[in-house]
């Protein structure tokens, strides 16, 4: 997710991501793969689970990236989620 958010990712293979829990905040709209019972940057305590899908799909919807759905069976062979990635040389 950290290469998502820095613009580093190309294309996404996105299928189900199995045992991957995440959590959103509902004040500040963070969103984290920690588990806790507050937000890791407001401290708000109203924190809502969210499928690992579902946040990654938001985060490459909002770059620049080539989003690719593979079949289940595909999907399954590399954990549910797989990019490449663009390197600088700058
Ligand atoms: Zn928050």
């Amino acid at each position: 997710m950290h290469e998502l958010e820095l613009g580093r990712v190309k294309a996404l293979f996105l299928g189900t991501i199995p045992d991957v829990s995440t959590q959103e905040c509902a004040d500040c709209l963070r969103s984290s793969l920690e588990e806790s019972t507050t937000c890791v940057q407001c401290r708000s305590a109203d924190v809502y689970r969210v499928p690992a899908e579902e946040i990654i799909l938001r985060k490459a919807l909002a770059t620049d990236v080539e989003i690719l759905a593979p079949e289940e069976a595909l999907a399954k062979e590399f954990g549910g989620i797989a990019a490449t990635l663009r390197y600088c040389t700058t």
